[in-house]
């Protein structure tokens, strides 16, 4: 067989989807496992949806998820969208003059046609159909118009698109990898717009072309273009080519079972970039939504995946997107993760949250890397670190609840909280050591132990019943800290 050439082909709307990560990546996977090559082709034609910075975004998005493309359009070393390969260019806007040679083909051929109708007919043929029931559709007004019409319409400058022109009630055939064989009837199809007034093609025509002219062997897409794939096909047997192997995937649906879309919340790419999941946690969990491998594992490196990934074993219904099990990945990821990585990400939302000053991160990196240490086991995404830090930041002490006050009453804390201050005082630097020592010393001298040492010293520390492991939050907190605030819990929350 030839080699395997696959392709990711966005619009650049301005936001990755989170469904189109995943189609980029089994896209790249596919490549990957077959030995191919993996082509990123950006699909421009719709100009009325230009956004601005759009390609950069969505290339940017890749590069981060690691997501890297043999050929098309990639970002080169200053972070400037540039393109690499034989089959170029790679932008569809770049490539006009190729679908006007190709469109010439299909007129000459008689296989498409121009179409004259003003927006203002079509509103109303379509008006018409739909009063009496039927499905819209584009008449056929101007099939067969003769070439002498068609020629004096085109001197005089009247606007036109392009169509194809589908034989009647012919049936179209194509096998698609995971649905299997699928048929339409040309009856039940369009005369689908090729060209547009504009001059620009429509996706349905350039996708055809650029697919054939850059030897693409697999389609590997959304299932929404599952309706749009027999136009495809009958544009193959039209030219004459062979057409590549469809592959569609489903989609990926909410909890309630609908397609996942903006309105609920995080979809886009940059969504769960912004709250600090990690790449590796968000390909390895997107991966598994709709793909589900041959062993009981859950957890894939980008080279395990690479190894792993086959067609086959994509699933035909839609995956649910379960934020719960996205978040047990990447907690995964947390906990394997660099600690000075970790901190770096941590930081902006610190700065962000008011508990470190910006003009202030360098001096506090270490000690947020100390946090970050003692944290990262119990948080899914960086972000969450927020929620946790609470406890290493002032002098005072706030009781979370009533049961930490209840706490404080009882018969022991009195002794403990002066033993505590002895100790401390005692000890030199503190650390997550001397620190174990302090509170293992006051178990043996005055047989407070258990609950009543570590719940009641973690109250008095930390305003909290539970936490990260009480010894390396006092290294943390310092020796400083800890003795003011045990003199503070002694001045205001203890009975004197
Ligand atoms: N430009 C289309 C999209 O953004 C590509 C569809 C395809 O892969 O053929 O979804």
């Amino acid at each position: 067989m030839s080699e395997v050439r696959v392709r990711f082909a966005p619009s650049p709307t301005g936001f990755v989807h989170i469904g189109s990560l995943r189609t980029a990546l089994y896209n790249y996977l596919f490549a990957k496992k077959s030995g191919g090559k993996y082509i990123l082709r950006v699909e421009d034609t719709d100009q009325s949806r230009f956004v601005e910075g759009a390609i950069e975004n969505m290339l940017q998005a890749m590069e981060w998820a690691g997501i890297k493309n043999d050929e098309g359009v990639m970002l080169d070393k200053d972070g400037k969208v540039s393109q690499i390969g034989e089959n170029g260019p790679y932008i569809q806007s770049e490539r006009l003059d190729i679908y006007k040679e190709y469109i010439q083909k299909l007129l000459d051929e008689g296989k498409a046609y121009y179409c004259f109708c003003t927006k203002e007919r079509l509103d109303k043929v379509r008006d018409e159909q739909k009063e009496k029931g039927e499905t819209p559709r584009y008449d056929g007004h101007c099939r067969n118009l003769s070439k002498e019409e068609v020629q004096a319409k085109l001197e005089s400058g009247e606007p036109y698109v392009i169509r194809l022109k589908l034989p009647e009630n012919y049936v179209i055939k194509f096998t698609d990898a995971v649905r299997g064989e699928t048929e339409f009837n040309t009856n039940d199809l369009d005369d689908q717009v090729l060209i547009k007034t504009d001059g620009f093609p429509t996706y349905h025509f350039a996708v055809v072309v650029d697919d054939h002219l850059m030897n693409i062997t697999h389609v590997i897409r959304g299932e929404e273009w599952v309706s749009s794939t027999p136009k495809h096909v009958y544009l193959y047997e039209a030219f004459g080519w062979e057409a590549p192997v469809f592959v569609h995937l489903p989609n990926i649906l909410n909890s309630e079972k609908k397609k996942l879309s903006k309105r609920q919340g995080d979809v886009a790419v940059e969504d769960f970039r912004k709250k600090g999941y990690l790449p590796e946690g968000l390909v390895n969990y997107v991966a598994l939504v709709g793909w589900s491998p041959e062993e009981n594992q859950e957890i894939f490196s980008m080279k395990e995946l690479e190894e792993s990934f086959s067609i086959e074993r994509v699933s035909k219904s839609g995956g649910v997107f379960d934020t719960e099990k996205l978040n047990w990945i990447n907690a995964h990821y947390m906990k394997e993760a660099d600690d000075e990585l970790l901190s770096k990400l941590a930081m902006p939302y610190m700065i962000e949250e008011g508990f470190i000053k910006e003009s202030e991160q360098d001096e506090k990196f270490d000690f947020l890397k100390k946090m970050v240490a003692i944290l990262k086991e119990k948080i899914s995404y960086v972000k969450e670190i927020t929620d946790h830090v609470s406890i290493f930041f002032g002098e005072d002490v706030k009781l979370e609840n009533d049961d930490c006050r209840e706490f404080l009453e009882l018969e022991h804390i009195p002794t403990l909280h002066q033993a505590l201050i002895e100790k401390l005082e005692q000890t030199e630097d503190l650390n997550a050591e001397n620190g174990q020592a302090v509170l293992k010393s006051i178990q043996k001298e005055y047989k407070i132990k258990g609950k009543n040492l570590y719940m009641g010293s973690r109250i008095m520390l930390t305003g909290q019943m539970h936490g990260p492991d009480l010894p390396l939050v006092m290294e943390v907190l310092g020796k400083e800290i800890c003795i003011k605030r045990l003199q503070f819990v002694g001045e205001n929350l203890l009975k004197k």
